[in-house]
């Protein structure tokens, strides 16, 4: 008998929606711990409380960023736990390293790793029968930054393959309809990248050009966000041949041109 209970963290805010999903994953009295979030006491409170009855057996986490790792390395010591992760960072220091297709055992299941880089370099997903932990690969709700958008498609497709039924995602509420909304993220990264080479087609020449005609009305305070993506988005065309972008980094400021066709 698996059983899966959310744990919410108190950290809500723009880039993490109501807050970071905390998930206490159980089978045959055994249990796992996934993405115990920022160090909060009343939060860390809230997991033991949801361990009780269970013997705790490890500490998962999908990527290192601060949201979802930094409680990890304390926890697992507590709890007298392996901590298991694909690399270390800010905070955070994996005990056993997983790679993709790691399984990690618990009760009579086991966490299935899938490498998911994109978000991050070191993001991994963990496949539990036909569930899938999402992290922050896909989101229930807000939008999902990107570090890497070439990789992020492979990754959005990656998982699209497995074909799990129902996602437990990092943020936001749980996604049943799987398949659909894993359709939906890549039509929206493809949409995305026709719109910039849309404005680039219709005259802009750097980054803050395509922003002002990507994200119409966008809320100030997410324009740094708007700008990265952007620039995420053109490493990938530049890549690919389509565009040459000038060498000023995630900046407003930095210049992009579309190819001459022949
Ligand atoms: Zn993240």
């Amino acid at each position: 008998m698996t059983s899966i209970e959310l744990v919410l963290a108190p950290n809500p805010g723009p880039f993490t929606g109501p807050g970071t999903n905390t998930y206490v994953i159980g089978s045959g009295g055994e249990a796992l711990v996934l993405d115990p979030g920022p160090i909060i006491p009343s939060h860390l409170d809230a997991i033991r409380v949801a361990l009780t009855g269970a013997l705790p057996v490890g500490v998962v986490v999908t990527h290192t960023h601060p949201d979802h790792a930094p409680a990890a390395n304390g926890l697992g010591t507590e709890l007298d736990v392996p901590v298991y992760g694909f690399a270390p960072g800010d905070g955070f220091e994996p005990t056993d390293n997983i790679e993709d297709g790691s399984p990690i055992p618990f009760g009579s299941d086991r966490l299935i790793a899938v490498h998911t880089p994109g978000h991050t370099p070191d993001h991994v997903c963990f496949l539990l029968g036909e569930y899938l932990f999402t992290g922050d690969h896909i989101m229930g709700g807000s939008t999902v930054i990107i570090e890497d958008a070439a990789a992020y498609m492979e990754s959005l497709q990656k998982v699209a393959n497995l074909d799990p039924a129902h996602l437990y995602p990092g943020h936001g509420p749980e996604l049943p309809e799987a398949r659909a909304v894993i359709a939906e993220y890549i039509a929206h990264r493809v949409e995305r990248e026709l719109q910039v080479m849309a404005a680039l087609a219709a005259g802009a020449n750097n980054i803050d050009d395509v922003v002002d005609e990507v994200y119409q009305g966008i809320d100030p305070a997410l324009r740094i966000a708007a700008v990265f993506q952007v620039h995420t988005q053109l490493i990938k065309l530049r890549d690919e041949g389509s565009v040459i972008l000038g060498s000023g980094g995630a900046d407003g400021t930095t210049a992009v041109r579309l190819v001459e066709g022949p």
